[in-house]
């Protein structure tokens, strides 16, 4: 077997086990982030079955999987990284979700471009959970705003997305997030990653986004 594919298998176990000892809504997806990594390595986990990737970079997803996608009905396609305003016409076009909604300039253009394509993505707004100025995210005190402006424009945000902190433990931001996802009766949560989906799924994130543990290390 495909090493990618017992990777996907032994992180699905670990997340089954957890669990069982956890009351939740929902069952969380496993969403395999393939950024950076070829066709080469990804093709065995669609042939395997798997539905849900992220790229975190438009014009790389579109060379690696306008081909495949259009063959692959049932693929979903989640748009992880931030997005530039130029480049939402193409990411409209290719993607399923995009994880990375964090002001009302880039809601607008999605907007737009939704009504031209005639097409209706599932939205994730970006929250930046520790306050961090170098990284992108509406702060906490806008979520309820943004979301009120997404509404207002008739968009589809099913939830809300964070990348906290590298260098602190992300359980209390995760809790925070759970709460800010509650206070807006939102349904889905996308959080955690290879080394934290865990904690990550214990605070009810429906969205574990992971690379390198299914991957390997990015070079
Ligand atoms: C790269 C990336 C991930 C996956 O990170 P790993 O630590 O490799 O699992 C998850 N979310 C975002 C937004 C990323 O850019």
């Amino acid at each position: 077997m495909h090493k990618t594919i017992q990777n996907l298998i032994d992180i699905q176990k670990k997340i089954d086990s957890s669990l069982k000892s956890l009351t939740i809504n929902k069952v969380p997806k496993i969403i395999a982030v393939s950024k950076t990594f070829g066709m080469d390595k990804i093709s065995p986990l669609i042939d395997h079955g798997h539905l849900d990737f992220g790229e975190n970079k438009v014009q790389e997803a579109i060379e690696k999987w306008s081909d495949v996608k259009s063959n692959n009905a049932n693929i979903k396609l989640h748009l992880i990284g931030g997005l530039q305003t130029n480049k939402v016409k193409s990411a409209v076009r290719l993607f399923d979700f995009i994880h990375s909604v964090d002001s009302e300039k880039l809601a607008q253009k999605i907007s737009n471009e939704q009504q031209k394509q005639k097409k209706e993505l599932k939205l994730f707004i970006q929250v930046n959970i520790g306050d961090e100025q170098q990284k992108s995210g509406v702060d906490k005190a806008s979520v309820s705003n943004l979301y009120s402006y997404c509404k207002s424009l008739n968009l589809n945000v099913v939830g809300l997305m964070c990348i906290p902190p590298f260098e602190k433990p992300s359980e209390k931001f995760f809790k925070e997030m759970n709460m800010l996802n509650k206070d807006l009766n939102l349904n889905e949560l996308s959080m955690g990653m290879s080394s934290d989906y865990l904690n990550a799924i214990k605070n009810s994130a429906t969205y574990v986004r992971i690379g390198s543990n299914i991957f390997g290390q990015r070079s």
